[in-house]
């Protein structure tokens, strides 16, 4: 049975057709515009294969209350063309076929714990450091919603002294994580983009602070047993090895587990096993769900 998959991103739609497995057929890219012009593209594209279900991995924030009217919606987002979007429903009523949604990281998160980093474990924290900066959580096998959904981007940090930045860039707090070390905070604080920085430059140091300081406040919050980072700020591989030695630094051995030692850490804080396709994944994953519940 085939599944259809779309990545829902600020300025491009994925679409993909699978199977329940999470194996990936076919893909076709659109650039995002408006809700009127790029839903019936995404449709036409997804409607012509005759696929049993859909899931959606989107940019957020979205109502994923099941009970709300919104349910599936596009809420308070920065891009005012999609604020209150229904994306769910929409896609729904062109696609007539069960369908899910979720946050693009809660994806990554359960594709990365199914068949990727995490298989076999019962919780993981995925973290995407990108043009945002997004975590989904999965905790006794399943993920995590609850008021809404996490939004770890914005989990308040300290600011270093040597940063010369210290407020961050987001509109919306002070120092927060994705404000600190999100790709555009890189470049609007060395005045270079992320991707020309040098791989020697500070630039990699203080990111791996703050990084390791996310890493430190969801140890101690949920006990993820792997955190798995991806997005295209950590294709600098150099940040690994940083962030694990200041995690520990940071920890200063109070949470006692083995994975939390010089010679566990490296099978703890992780790229990607699936690399770029996590998100995709979790996408036809959530199709495969939506197609179970609606067979129940
Ligand atoms: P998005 O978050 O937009 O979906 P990405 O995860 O690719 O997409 O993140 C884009 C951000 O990552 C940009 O700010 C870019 O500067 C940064 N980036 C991409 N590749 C690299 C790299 N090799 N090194 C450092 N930063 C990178
Ligand atoms: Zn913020």
């Amino acid at each position: 049975m085939l599944i259809g998959a779309l990545e829902a991103g600020g300025t491009k739609m994925v679409c993909s057709i699978g199977n329940e497995q999470g194996n990936v057929l076919q893909r076709a890219s659109f650039p995002t515009t408006t809700p009127e012009a790029t839903v019936p593209l995404l449709c036409d594209f997804l409607g012509k294969f005759g696929i049993a279900a859909l899931g959606i991995g989107s940019f957020g924030p979205l109502v994923l209350d099941p009970t709300s009217k919104d349910y599936g919606a596009i809420a308070n987002t920065p891009k005012l063309r999609w604020r209150g979007y229904p994306l769910l429903a929409e896609m729904q009523a062109r696609l007539r076929v069960p369908a899910k949604i979720d946050t693009d990281v809660n994806a990554a998160a359960l594709a990365e714990h199914r068949l990727g980093a995490g298989r076999g474990l019962g919780s993981l924290l995925y973290v995407t450091v990108g043009t945002g900066i997004g975590g989904g959580i999965v905790s006794g096998g399943r993920l995590v919603h609850g008021l809404v959904h996490p939004e770890l981007g914005h989990m308040l940090l300290f600011p270093v002294e040597e940063d010369p930045m210290p407020d961050g860039v987001c509109p919306f707090h002070r120092h927060c994580l994705e404000g600190l070390a999100s790709g555009p905070a890189i470049e609007k604080r060395w005045g270079l983009s992320a991707k020309l920085l040098s791989e020697d430059h500070p630039a990699w140091a203080l990111e791996a602070e703050y990084l390791a300081q996310m890493c430190v406040n969801a140890i101690v919050s949920f006990s993820p047993e792997i955190i798995v980072l991806g997005g295209g700020v950590m294709q600098r591989e150099q940040l690994f090895p940083l962030i694990r030695a200041r995690t520990l630094e940071l920890l200063s051995g109070y949470v006692a587990s083995d994975k939390l030692t010089d010679a566990g850490v490296g099978g703890y804080i992780v790229p990607p096993a699936l690399g770029v396709n996590s998100g995709v994944v979790g996408a036809l994953l959530l199709g495969a769900q939506a197609l179970r519940e609606a067979a129940d």
